[in-house]
């Protein structure tokens, strides 16, 4: 009899190793969280039998826990982003988006995204979504309240603001405080359930099984502990989430992330899905690329500081979206780093209110000599910064008016951003080569027959730390699990 341990998702099954089907479906989607939901909801909708497999005992994975958080927007606005009076033009979410994806953006993907993103806003409503409409001012992560849009990223801040009109794009679900993303999946989940996929909780998908052709035709998966083997006649879809949970997958492609002691994830992003694509010789994209943060604020008063190094030096505007922020602090030298308040706008940031004060003084100098760096270093940053800020300029960093302010009031104080004194926040960007039809691409950028993937199982629109805003992981996973869904789903028809 065969049991889970023979079989690993770092090796594929070959078809003839299969005694039997103990199941067959058109279209085989591994993971119930935003991708795997969106998929079978558009897979079933176009007429093809789906079947859900979905390790944990309920849907919603990840995407449960998040904020709800949806980045969408361009084509002039979606109806909320309008009544608030921003009329997002689809050039401007493109320029955004290809600036977002750094330097392995991918054009056609984001263009595809762009072109799409307000109806597919619209389409998370008819699916019974709800977002309230309203629009909260300021700087959030996530909306205290139920609002509904809000500024997610680096919209205002150089130097994506002389590169895209700038429109706040974070739509989220309309849910009391933080956690919205629970409504989102209950709603998603209900609807692929009721729509007539077939969803098999605690059920794993341990290994994909290919013919001779090497065209992916099902998967092998234990459900309830048993060995199964299932047909998925058209294609399977591979939505299983990242790996930032898998230590040994981290250790080896994107060790930066150990600087991040959280996993943000419900603990199932082991990279199953992405082994299981590279079994079958799929190629991988920026694997080395994580969503990190270190939650300095809210309260946005925190944003009016001045982050310094070791040298005493500033290194980023910090009025850029928190990740973006996060990856400059922890690549700083010694991975030292500290943000500089005065008494008018220090606050302790509501994520870490234990944050550990390095220093405190009457003075910049005795902050200077507390946190033991070189004479006249720190004195001169902060001097040289409160003369511009009275100016209302930020010439070297280029912060916004909005948020320069002298840092003139005592008491003075240091809060450490050193490794080992705060709690970074991470998730896994890399992923699978796909193209925006969720078709996995080999090494040659050739698609593999029978295998898709969607969400943070493939590499998507956000796949760059430095370039992320919120909402882009969701946004990414629903809208492209839905043309993976229909992809496959339009095998059948053929
Ligand atoms: C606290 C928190 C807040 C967040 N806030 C936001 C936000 O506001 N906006 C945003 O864009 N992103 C946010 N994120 C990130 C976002 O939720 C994820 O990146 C997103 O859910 C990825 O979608 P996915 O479909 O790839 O993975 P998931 O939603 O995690 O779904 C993957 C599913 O696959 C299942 N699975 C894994 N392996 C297997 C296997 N071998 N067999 C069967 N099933 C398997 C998992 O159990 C899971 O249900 C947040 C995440 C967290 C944890």
């Amino acid at each position: 009899m065969n049991t889970a341990q023979q079989f690993s998702p770092g090796r594929a099954c070959s078809l003839e190793q299969v005694p039997h089907w103990d199941l067959s479906t058109d279209v085989l989607v591994v993971g119930f969280g935003a991708a795997g939901a969106c998929a079978a909801i558009e897979a079933v909708v176009a007429g093809a039998s789906v079947t859900v497999l979905e390790v944990a005992t309920s849907g919603g994975g990840s995407a449960a826990l998040s904020g709800g958080e949806v980045y969408v927007g361009g084509n002039g606005g979606t109806d909320v982003q309008r009544e608030h009076g921003f009329a997002d033009t689809t050039e401007a979410l493109r320029q955004y988006l290809l600036m977002a994806g750094g330097p392995a953006a991918d054009a056609e993907r984001i263009s595809v995204y762009a072109e799409n993103a307000q109806s597919h806003f619209n389409w998370l409503r008819e699916q019974g979504v709800p977002f309230k409409g309203s629009y909260l001012p300021g700087k959030w992560i996530e909306p205290p309240t139920d609002d509904t849009l809000l500024w997610s990223g680096n919209e205002k801040s150089w130097p994506y603001n002389i590169v895209a009109e700038p429109a706040p794009r974070g739509h989220t679900v309309q849910f009391e405080g933080w956690g919205g993303g629970k409504v989102l999946m209950q709603v998603l989940c209900e609807r692929a359930q009721t729509l007539g996929a077939t969803i098999q909780y605690n059920s794993r998908a341990l290994a994909l099984i290919r013919d001779r052709e090497s065209r992916v035709v099902g998967v092998v998966a234990r459900i309830d502990g048993d060995i199964r083997y299932i047909e998925a006649r058209q294609g399977v879809i591979l939505c299983a989430g990242g790996f930032i949970c898998n230590s040994q997958m981290v250790k080896r492609f994107v060790p930066a992330a150990l600087a991040c002691e959280l996993q943000v994830s419900a603990g199932n992003d082991d990279g199953s899905g992405i082994r299981m694509g590279i079994s079958v010789g799929a190629a991988t994209v920026n694997m080395q690329e994580f969503f990190a943060t270190l939650p300095f604020f809210p309260p946005a008063s925190l944003v009016k500081g001045i982050f310094i190094n070791a040298h005493g030096q500033r290194f980023i505007n910090e009025d850029s979206y928190h990740g973006r922020v996060a990856h400059h602090v922890m690549r700083q030298p010694e991975e030292r780093a500290w943000l500089l308040v005065d008494d008018e706008i220090f606050g302790r940031p509501i994520i870490q209110q234990d944050m550990k004060i390095s220093a405190v003084g009457e003075t910049w100098q005795e902050v200077e000599q507390e946190l033991g760096l070189p004479t006249g270093s720190l004195v001169r940053t902060v001097d040289e910064f409160n003369r511009l800020a009275a100016e209302q300029q930020d010439p070297y960093l280029h912060k916004t008016a909005e948020w320069l302010r002298p840092l003139t009031v005592p008491p003075f104080a240091a809060i450490s951003y050193c490794r080992g004194d705060y709690q970074g926040h991470a998730f896994t960007l890399g992923g699978l080569s796909t193209r925006p039809t969720g078709e996995v691409l080999d090494g040659d950028a050739k698609p593999i027959a029978g295998l898709y993937a969607a969400g943070r199982t493939a590499c998507g629109l956000p796949r760059w730390g430095e370039g992320y805003s919120s909402g882009l992981s969701l946004g990414d996973s629903t809208y492209f699990g839905r043309l993976a869904g229909r992809t496959v789903a339009q095998q059948t028809q053929n």
